[in-house]
Formats: C-alpha cells, sequence, structure tokens
C-alpha cells in the first residue's frame, strides 16, 4: 500500500515533474532541479524550463514507488527514484526538444497520464 499524503500537503503550489512525476515546491525545482531528470531537464535556476517541464496538473498523490517501475532509472546512475512524493498521473507533455534529448539517448519517452483511462 502507498501512504497517502495529507491533503495539507496538496496545495496548488505544488509542481509536477512531467517526465518522473516528483511533486516538489516550485522553489524546489528552481533551487535543486529535479532530483531525478536533472541531468535531462536542468531546471535549476531556470524558470522557463520549470514552467514547461514540471505542472500543477497531477492527482493521486502518493508516498512511495515502486523502484522496478522506474523508467528513469534508465539514464540514472543510480537505480531508484529519490525518496518523495510522486503523482500517480501527470497531465501533460514534456516539450518536443526535451523529448529529442531523450531520443538521442535512446530512450522513448512516456507521458505520465498513460494511466487516465477510467
Ligand atoms: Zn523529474
Amino acid at each position: 500500500m502507498s501512504s497517502v499524503i495529507p491533503a495539507q500537503a496538496r496545495s496548488k503550489q505544488l509542481r509536477a515533474c512531467l517526465l518522473c512525476s516528483i511533486i516538489q515546491l516550485p522553489v524546489d525545482f528552481r533551487r535543486n532541479g529535479c532530483p531525478n531528470c536533472e541531468e535531462i531537464l536542468q531546471m535549476q535556476n531556470n524558470q522557463d524550463r520549470i514552467r514547461s517541464c514540471t505542472t500543477t496538473y497531477f492527482d493521486g498523490v502518493i508516498a512511495v514507488i515502486d523502484p522496478e517501475a522506474s523508467w528513469v532509472a534508465k539514464w540514472q546512475r543510480t537505480s531508484k527514484y529519490v525518496r518523495g512524493m510522486y503523482a500517480a498521473r501527470v497531465k501533460g507533455r514534456i516539450p518536443e526538444d526535451v523529448e529529442a534529448e531523450l531520443e538521442t539517448r535512446g530512450i522513448k519517452y512516456r507521458p505520465r497520464d498513460q494511466t487516465d483511462q477510467d
């Protein structure tokens, strides 16, 4: 079972990474980038990147994630997501240039809204 995050944490201030769906405050993305995808997304101190690569449109907040399900691990040196809050569903797509960057690394982008089928 996944832990459910208190409603208090589900602030509209929070943003989810379009690539790995980790949820952070905008200030965290600005200060540190995405802990999973920074190598690709380079969001640190880049407000435009944060705006185009993260979204407030997400739901199903979970506190843990199955590392086996991590396709992000393909380009990470570590084989796991960092611990944190993740969104079960994220609406939106990464920009085309980022998708192209993934492709040059032999990674096929998977939009994170794929489970939104009910
Ligand atoms: Zn990410």
